[in-house]
């Protein structure tokens, strides 16, 4: 039997960015992912799609397992000969609470490796623009618990001594903020001390509270601070108001929700969240192959007869493909014909394959590629495209003398889905937009807040073009902006361009 190993991986802060090399390349190869803290969500993507993932923070019926169920856990997954990726919050080794787990390791002989992370206690005041420490104004840094201080006459914690190093970074000390700040000026802290707190560190949701020592635990509970945040005191805090490069990114604090389809998700989400947004997947369709598509069939055995072939998306593009070489054929069936794309991305998926489009209409919408056809002798031609399009196209071309055969690649079925938070922040006001990418998606989520009660009016749209804004309108949404190039990058410049010019409320 294979044998098994524990490996202690340090997830980072938040961002996910900040996984290490060495971090993504054991989620990715894990045969069980134990974790348990919220950051998780954000490298679990990264895991294994096969791996057996274990949330330890929530067993149902208890708040969070107790730490001897969870050392069990680990251990007998590794007996069993499995790879155990124990993900922490931050660097393992940094508060992290690891004794227990390791030594129920080390006694049953179990191998483990450890491997850093970056600590939030590090990242955290680099994404809020404090240095820790400066050759002018802070030579010393300490880092310090927060959770023991409170009401305790035996804390181990010097913090007499604390209160002379120039910055201080306390983790886990929301709850006993008052007190940590009483005792620091007590033992001689500078009670005008400037203080920050940033909570959810190195996360779309990164929020920074600043105050002084004498001032900080009032306007903590005047903002609602609420953990997982960090405490920095010291001089280097007031740096920040130059420094604060993630909180100046273009669109930090907004959020915003996708319906795309997940797989199709991942550029336009990767995009808006290296601007700064917090992003929302909430895919409203899902594109469905057609199965025994006899039609398809009978199209390739009958491509000589065709002179143009059209494709008028990613996934046509896509699915045309598989199911080509699904047929045992490959791409010399296309030699000689002419390839028309419509939009720059489906053209770019068709390179992918080998084969660059003869025309690409600037425009992404049908009726811009008529002009071509009509420059030339009418012949038969395909269109390669989704069950429900829309039938300009095929009409314009029978108007050109042309001999349509319409081939039906996929079907795009309504799925709908809004997260429970997603519904939540719309029915608080708190998503500044959310973005559509095609009619369909329009429709799907129009159904889909209908369905959930929510008022079409809290909704502001941004879409990829015009003929997604149309059906927009019908379904009596708002829309804020249009990209004026018809791709996903174009929507998200669209986005990025609105917020720059719409201040924050
Ligand atoms: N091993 C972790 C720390 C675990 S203790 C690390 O190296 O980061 C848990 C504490 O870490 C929280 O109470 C909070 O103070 C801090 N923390 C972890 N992630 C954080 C984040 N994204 N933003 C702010 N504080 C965070």
């Amino acid at each position: 039997m294979k044998k098994g190993i524990v490996y202690l991986v340090g997830s980072g802060p938040g961002d996910p960015g900040l996984l290490t090399l060495r971090a993504k390349e054991l989620l990715e190869k894990a045969d069980v992912i134990v974790y348990d803290r919220l950051g998780a969500d954000e490298v679990l993507p990264f895991a294994n799609p096969e791996a057996e993932l274990i949330d330890v923070g929530k067993i149902p019926g208890l708040h969070n397992t107790p730490q001897e169920i969870i050392n069990e856990i680990i251990r007998n997954k590794a007996l069993e000969g499995r790879t155990v990726v124990r993900l922490k919050g931050g660097d393992p080794f940094v508060f992290g609470r690891v004794s227990e787990e390791l030594t129920t390791l080390c006694d049953a002989g179990v191998d483990y490796e450890v491997v850093s992370g970056v600590s939030s206690a590090i990242a955290g005041p680099a994404y809020a623009g404090i240095p820790l420490t400066d050759r002018k104004f802070a030579s010393s840094v300490v880092f310090v618990t927060g959770h023991e201080a409170e009401g305790k006459t035996n804390s181990n914690i010097p913090w007499q001594s604390i209160s002379g190093i120039d910055s201080i970074v306390i983790l886990m000390g929301i709850g006993n903020l008052s007190s940590i700040t009483q005792k620091l000026i007590q033992f001689g802290r500078n009670p005008e001390s400037s203080v920050a707190i940033i909570e959810k560190a190195t996360t779309p949701l990164q929020r920074t509270v600043e105050g002084t020592l004498a001032s900080i635990s009032e306007i903590a509970i005047r903002e609602k601070v609420t953990s997982p945040a960090l405490i920095v005191i010291g001089d280097t805090v007031s740096q920040r108001s130059i420094f604060k490069w993630y909180e100046k990114r273009p669109l930090f604090g907004r959020s915003l929700i996708l319906t795309r389809p997940l797989e199709q998700s991942r550029d336009l989400s990767d995009h808006l969240r290296k601007l700064g947004a917090a992003v929302h997947v909430c895919p409203t369709i899902k594109i469905q192959p057609i199965e025994c598509n006899q039609t398809l069939t009978r199209f390739f055995s009958d491509i000589g007869n065709f002179r143009d072939l059209v494709f008028t998306s990613i996934n046509g593009v896509r699915i045309f493909w598989e199911k080509l070489f699904g047929a045992g054929y490959d791409a010399r069936l296309l030699s000689g014909k002419n390839i028309l794309c419509i939009g720059p991305s489906t053209s770019a998926e068709m390179k992918k394959y080998g084969i660059k489009a003869d025309f690409v209409p600037e425009k992404y919408v049908a009726e811009e590629i008529i002009p071509w056809f009509k420059k030339r002798d009418p012949a038969r031609v395909a269109l390669l495209r989704a069950e429900k399009a829309r039938e300009i196209l095929p009409l314009e071309l029978e108007k050109a003398g042309y001999s349509v055969e319409i081939i039906t690649l996929y079907k795009t079925i309504f799925t709908r889905e809004l997260s429970v938070l997603a519904k939540e922040k719309l029915v608080e006001g708190k998503i500044d937009g959310v973005l559509f990418t095609s009619s369909s998606t329009v429709e799907s989520f129009a159904e889909a807040i209908a369905e959930a009660g929510i008022s079409n009016s809290l909704i502001s749209a941004f879409t990829i073009g015009p003929v997604t804004s149309d059906t927009c309108r019908i379904h009596g949404i708002k829309i804020v902006a249009e990209a004026s190039e018809y791709t996903s990058s174009g929507l998200a410049e669209a986005v990025k361009n609105y917020f720059i010019n719409t201040m924050k409320v």
